[in-house]
């Protein structure tokens, strides 16, 4: 058995966390690769390193004096070194990003610095070897992620050690030059050396035990979910519910490789199974709720629509020609809806009207914008029924008027639109029904 484990920036704020994340990595002897985060936040009104990084160049590259930014990360890692007693000394890397810095390498190596570091402090820990991501995570020239190359380097690079420490969030262009991922991307990275490896498990450390089956902001306690399949996370996540980076499950995806997330704070937590698929039953029939504010709704009526043909074409070219996504497009028999993001849509609503009555000639046309869209997403709705009745049921209950409903065939989720102000009375009244009628 061969496992990666990613430890997120909170896991790795200061010493005191280090030595959790040792004794965890420690415990296990085949928790051999690391990927680690830059240091987060040690409290809540902290700043974490990457956001010092960002701050410290932007000085840099108005060709201010960042001495002081500088030195105050330096002093971040210092007390993590001073923490741990290691004999090891950062005078010199910080030389040459200082440099680099005034050489204006860029806000991507800047920001790159802080996995970087904490993967050499890291990597002395635990007597593991140091690979710097930009030697083997590549990206192409448009700047995407170049899955092919890095694998076969990677792999090349990895077979050839026990045991590695591999910085989480960055990798480079062929000529070398820096470039990270989008924020949170270190989860992409852990996938990634988890792939190159053929991982049996790729661990996930971070301060929570656990994908939660709603928003801990809108429900207190919310419980953990047990075992999530990988299709259902990508609707979760999709429909904003954090925990990990939304491309982080692609290349453990294509392998099978399942992703189980700990609490580096509860390490005897089972925490969050992700896999691809499983015969275990989730407790509560849906595994999870998440949802959006900002939507708009276009509503579009024309006599006779349903035999006219193309008419859905020409109304989605009209979206299409200013650029706008859409999210959903519920129709009746005269009458079609379609939902967009209320920030991508609001500058550019006339001209999607006028492209509307020139393409589709319709009756009319209504919108109506501030409505939330919420997905209740669970692979145990296909075999139980009565599903959407509950939560219509408990949302009537609850007083909150549903605008619009859309189960996909697959019978993974449903997705109501409610007005952004029923948005947190909704999920609280679905996850009453589901999971707090059960408990
Ligand atoms: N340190 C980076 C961030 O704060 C990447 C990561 O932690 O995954 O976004």
């Amino acid at each position: 058995m061969r496992k990666v484990v990613k430890f997120g920036g909170s896991s790795l704020a200061s010493a005191e966390q280090f030595i959790k994340v040792g004794n965890i990595i420690r415990a296990d002897k085949e928790r051999a690769f690391v990927v680690p985060s830059a240091p987060g936040k040690r409290y809540s009104s902290d700043t974490k390193v990457t956001d010092m990084l960002y701050g410290c160049y932007a000085l840099a590259e108005a060709g201010k004096d960042f001495k002081k930014e500088l030195k105050a990360i330096k002093d971040r890692y210092q007390e993590i070194i001073d923490g741990l007693k290691l004999e090891l000394s950062l005078e010199e890397e910080f030389k040459v990003i200082e440099k680099n810095f005034k050489e204006k390498a860029g806000s991507n190596y800047a920001a790159s610095r802080g996995e970087y570091l904490n993967g050499i402090i890291m990597a002395k820990y635990l007597g593991y070897e140091f690979i710097d991501a930009a030697e083997v995570i590549f990206f192409n020239e448009e700047g995407e992620f170049d899955a092919e190359l890095t694998n076969q380097v990677l792999s090349d690079r990895l077979a050839k050690c026990n045991n590695a420490v591999v910085p989480g969030f960055y990798g480079a262009y062929a000529n070398g030059k820096v470039k990270t991922f989008s924020r949170g991307g270190s989860d992409i990275t852990g996938s990634i050396v988890a792939k190159a490896i053929k991982a049996d498990v790729y661990e996930n450390w971070t301060d929570v035990s656990g994908f939660l089956i709603a928003d801990p902001r809108i429900i207190e306690n919310p419980q953990a979910i047990e075992v999530i399949t990988y299709r259902e996370l990508r609707e979760l996540a999709y429909m904003g519910a954090t925990v990990l980076h939304e491309d982080a499950i692609f290349p453990v995806r294509q392998q099978g490789i399942p992703i189980n997330i700990r609490n580096t704070n509860r390490p005897d937590d089972n925490g969050t199974w992700i896999v691809g698929s499983t015969c275990q039953k989730s407790k509560y029939v849906i595994t999870g709720i998440a949802g959006k504010k900002g939507f708009c709704a276009i509503n579009i009526e024309k006599d006779m629509m349903n035999s006219e043909i193309g008419f859905g074409r020409k109304v989605l070219q009209s979206f299409e020609e200013n650029g706008i996504s859409f999210e959903h497009v519920p129709s009746g028999i005269d009458t079609m809806t379609v939902f967009v993001h209320q920030d991508e849509f609001m500058h550019k609503e006339q001209k999607v009207v006028a492209g509307l009555h020139r393409l589709a000639n319709p009756d009319s046309i209504d919108i109506e914008s501030d409505l939330a869209l919420i997905a209740v997403v669970g692979r145990g709705m296909k075999s139980t029924r009565g599903t959407a009745g509950r939560i219509f049921a408990a949302l009537a209950h609850a007083n909150v008027n549903v605008k619009m409903i859309d189960q996909g065939s697959s019978e993974l989720n449903i997705i109501i639109g409610v007005k952004d102000e029923d948005f947190e009375t909704a999920i609280k009244a679905i996850y009453d029904i589901f999971v707090v009628a059960q408990l």
